[in-house]
């Protein structure tokens, strides 16, 4: 049986049993679903164990094989646009939606209060935790790393990106023999962290069945009911831009059947989901961008760390809808400019989130604080965060991974997904 296949079995099954144990509140199922969600936990650890060995072995031989900082600026500089633009367009897309179906007039009175009664305090933390944030000036500092080391040990992408990539470039400059020898350990550190992948992916499937049965176990689904409108339009508005923005950049700029690109991605979009986390599934995405897509290291192994840490299509979308439902619920009217800068604070929120669980709710608060709308308004939404959270995971991702192929397109990569794929060892084998 195919991964993809066991991994879905084990994502239905998680949903049965987990909305078994929600709906029938049966205590001793909880507990045991809870009990066994640890096993998920680790499988998340095992998985984001890879990160940081891979993320800078693959940078390092990508930077070295760009060969000079012309080349990696003109890579740089496109992912950078695509970024800017796709974010923007998602953006767009949560706000005209949101102003055509107005998910906030649908919610009742009696539900407001209920909500703001319950979500109230988690919302307080939220917005504590937004308040911390750094601003511009310091973020572009922090960029630069003190020590490699430490930014490492504290998975601080941005700086550890920037670090890798001069490493690899100026790796390009010396002495041939010494070159080789290093650049040789870090093509040995990529391989041997590309295995441990492949080896902890044949527990995904179990993983994602304890991971969801969690969640569906927990999940509020009155509230769902009450925030119907609000979770539809978010969850539209994703499939929107996962389906309809994409396919269009895949079929008429990369150039490429969107049909058999999603086909090849699933499993990283499923794994989006069941995680929550662009992080934690970026090993898997660097996977199988080089094995399902065809995409060589140097551009792959910079488009998607990168991706994983600034590019969130699917956190700006909820955004733009979050802010426009909690600013209809307060009855308080957004003017078209008022809108216009919610696609700039929202892109920007959403490359200052990290790509791990309910990070956008939390850089969510800015984009609310700009617009004039109260902030408490998070405590409305809180309820049915998780589940938008795995959604719109799963859009970050694609973004990540449209991005790669249009670049590698576009740097002359000719990519062919009529090929068969090499099944026997691929993670995505599809
Ligand atoms: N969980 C998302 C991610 O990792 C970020 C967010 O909360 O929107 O991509």
């Amino acid at each position: 049986m195919k991964l993809y296949t066991k991994i879905s079995i084990g994502l239905m099954a998680g949903v049965v049993v987990g909305i078994g144990v929600n709906l029938t509140a049966w205590e001793f199922g909880a507990n045991v679903v809870a009990a066994i969600e640890n096993f998920g936990i680790g499988w998340i650890r095992l998985i984001t164990m890879v990160v940081i060995p891979l993320v800078v072995a693959s940078l390092v031989v990508g930077a070295a094989s760009l060969g000079d900082l012309r080349s990696v600026g003109r890579v740089g500089g496109k992912t950078v646009a695509y970024y800017l633009i796709t974010t923007s367009v998602a953006v767009s897309i949560g706000l005209i939606l949101s102003n055509v179906i107005k998910p906030g007039s649908g919610l009742s009175e009696a539900s407001r209060q209920g909500l703001l009664a319950e979500y109230g305090g988690e919302a307080a933390g939220r917005i504590d935790l937004a308040q911390q944030a750094p601003g511009i000036v310091e973020l572009l500092l922090n960029m630069i790393p003190r020590n490699p080391i430490s930014a490492a040990a504290n998975t601080e992408m941005l700086p550890l990106i920037l670090f890798s990539i001069l490493f690899g470039i100026a790796a390009t400059t010396i002495r041939e023999d010494r070159r080789k020898a290093v650049l040789g350990f870090f093509e040995g550190v990529n391989d041997i962290s590309m295995q441990l992948i492949r080896w902890i992916m044949v527990l995904a499937p179990y993983a994602v069945f304890v991971l969801i049965a969690g969640v569906t176990a927990r999940f509020g689904f009155e509230i769902l009911q009450s925030l119907l409108w609000y979770t539809g339009t978010v969850a539209f508005g994703l499939l929107l831009h996962a389906f309809g923005t994409f396919s269009f950049i895949l079929k008429f700029l990369a150039r490429l059947n969107p049909l058999e690109f999603f086909r090849r991605i699933r499993n990283a979009q499923l794994l989006g989901f069941s995680t929550s986390s662009s992080s934690a599934t970026l090993p898997v995405t660097i996977q199988i961008a080089e094995e399902n897509l065809g995409v060589s290291k140097k551009i792959a192994s910079f488009v998607l760390p990168l991706g994983a840490t600034v590019n969130m299509d699917g956190t700006a979308l909820y955004q733009g809808v979050a802010v426009m439902f909690i600013a209809q619920v307060f009855g308080i009217e957004l003017s078209l400019f008022a809108q216009l800068t919610v696609v700039l604070t929202a892109t920007l929120a959403s490359i200052g989130a990290a790509g791990v669980p309910s990070a956008g709710i939390i850089t969510l608060t800015i984009v609310l604080v700009q617009a004039g709308v109260p902030e408490t308004g998070i405590a409305l939404i809180l309820g049915v965060d998780r589940i938008l959270d795995m959604l719109r995971t799963s859009v970050n991702i694609t973004g990540d991974l449209t991005g790669t192929v249009l670049i590698a397109q576009t740097e002359g990569e000719s990519l062919d997904l009529s090929q068969r794929l090499e099944t026997k060892e691929s993670v995505g084998a599809a």
